[in-house]
């Protein structure tokens, strides 16, 4: 039975709420993309001009390793190298000998003459002669160019007494590429806030979309429609979040049928038994009252009538404790030969007058350890549906056999069969093989799921084979035990 649940409000679509996937991506997209605009703007303003230099030095220091050893093995190679260097990165490049006398310039750039090549040069030579260092690099001021230039000096060998190598390299770039990178940037911030936005709401989108059509179905389920389908989307959480939900809504259907089917089914079985009952009292009211034949007669059919109707109603309350788990046992231990011997002699004496042959055949006494009352319930069961269900020849088995350290139970009969695909559903409430669903055989579909739910709470294992047109096969197996010490 579906219960309604009020429709809950849902925020209109395009109201602004704080929690939602939309505004959370948008500001977690915004807040990364901002951290990271801010942090290139702050290592171009701040840190370009010190990692520019860096490089630079790193640069003349190869290029002055490159030139002293070529200095030191090949004049010739040592000269076209330089002025090589020096045409493509516009560097300056002199080698000096201790003295001071140059040896050897190339390079346009920075011209020896200019006076601030001289008086730099002359303090990095001043510094290089003072410190234990083999190479010094210095900044200095370019006033005339209006940019700044790095002066790198070594000694070309291991001693100060050998030739010094100068190496002039400009670092004007700095300034204007610092300007135009800043432009840049604004343009890339721009853009990158822009890009960050429509991403946070595309992914918000593909996101949001699979749990808000979840959430709708959801809603539909809970308006009593089962057949309703989850769709998870991309993502492998939403689907999976979606395959639960569709297994819920389809055990959910199961159980909203099953419920459907018992009031059908018990309404109908208790009205059968009630309609005879009415109208025999009834006739025994308007016609039999004085007839003391006709009367018994009739009598007898509300009794057997009031019997059924009993019977069905404490299958429904055994069905329905099974289905709770409510169900007691009272166990102990008895030998299953005896009450099955027991069992089979009263259908024996019922329906030996009906033509039907019950053969019985029993193994060694079995002892077993479980609740009597209920293993003869199993036992009626088996029995009563072998009769209800057997072929022409009436002929029923019972065959008890040891099988190891348990005792098995078969009842055969030679009647029309079960179909394979049905076998598995005689052990449900209310089932019913299509074959007699609409035969006048009476039964309620209730007996084969009691039976179960008492051999699962005996941990006692049970089944069917059956043929169509040749018959079936219904047997439980059960442990044994010793048999108990009888009180003197
Ligand atoms: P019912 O009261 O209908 O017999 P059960 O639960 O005992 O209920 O059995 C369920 C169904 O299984 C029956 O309706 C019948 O279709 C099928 N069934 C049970 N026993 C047999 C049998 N021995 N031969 C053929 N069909 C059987």
């Amino acid at each position: 039975m579906s219960t309604m649940t009020p429709r809950k409000k849902t925020n209109p679509k395009n109201s602004f709420d704080i929690n939602s996937i939309r505004t959370i991506m948008l500001l977690y997209f915004f807040t990364f993309a901002a951290v990271l605009i801010m942090l290139i703007w702050c290592l171009q303003t701040f840190f370009m001009d010190h990692y520019f230099e860096q490089m630079k030095v790193q640069e003349t220091e190869h290029t002055a390793s490159l030139l002293k050893k070529e200095f030191l093995t090949d004049s010739s190679e040592f000269k076209e190298l330089a002025l090589t260097a020096s045409e493509s990165s516009d560097i300056f490049i002199r080698v000096d000998t201790p003295q001071g006398t140059s040896v050897f310039e190339s390079g346009a750039y920075f011209k020896p003459s200019t006076i601030a090549y001289d008086y730099e040069t002359s303090t990095a030579r001043e510094r290089l002669g003072n410190g234990k260092k083999s190479s010094i690099s210095l900044v200095a001021n370019d006033t005339k160019k209006e940019s700044r230039k790095l002066i790198y000096a070594t000694y070309i060998g291991d001693t100060p007494s050998n030739n010094i190598l100068y190496i002039v390299a400009p670092l004007y770039p700095v300034k204007s590429t610092i300007s135009i990178l800043r432009i840049q940037l604004k343009y890339i911030s721009f853009i990158a806030l822009i890009v960050s936005a429509l991403l946070a709401l595309f992914i918000a989108k593909r996101l949001s979309q699979p749990i808000k059509d979840i959430t709708s179905s959801a809603v539909e389920m809970s308006h009593g429609n089962y057949n309703v389908k989850f769709n998870g989307g991309m993502f492998t959480e939403t689907n999976e979040l979606a395959r639960t939900l569709n297994t819920a809504s389809y055990e959910m259907q199961k159980t909203d049928s099953y419920q459907r089917d018992l009031i059908a089914n018990v309404s109908h079985d208790l009205k059968t038994p009630l309609t005879m009952i009415k109208s025999y009292a009834e006739m025994i009211n308007d016609i039999s009252g004085d007839n003391p034949e006709k009367r018994k007669e009739h009598l007898h059919v509300i009794i057997t009538e009031a019997d059924r109707l009993n019977k069905l109603v404490s299958d429904m309350l055994s069905a329905s404790k099974i289905q709770s788990n409510s169900l007691e046992l009272n166990k102990e231990i008895f030998d299953l030969v005896e009450v099955a011997e027991e069992i089979a002699t009263t259908y024996t004496v019922l329906n030996e007058q009906d033509g039907y042959h019950i053969r019985f055949s029993k193994c060694k006494p079995s002892y077993v350890y479980g609740d009597k009352e209920k293993m003869k319930q199993v036992l009626s069961n088996f029995i009563s549906n072998a009769v209800k269900y057997c072929g022409d020849d009436r002929v029923i088995h019972i065959d008890l056999k040891r099988v190891g350290k348990k005792i098995r139970v078969d009842v055969i009969d030679h009647g029309d069969g079960i179909a394979s695909d049905e076998l598995a559903h005689v052990w449900e409430r209310y089932y019913r093989t299509s074959a007699n669903r609409n035969r006048s055989i009476e039964g309620s579909g209730l007996g084969l799921s009691i039976v179960k739910g008492i051999l699962v709470l005996h941990n006692a294992n049970y089944g069917v084979k059956s043929k169509v047109g040749q018959g079936s096969d219904f047997w439980f197996e059960m442990d044994t035990v010793k048999k108990p010490i009888e009180e003197k």
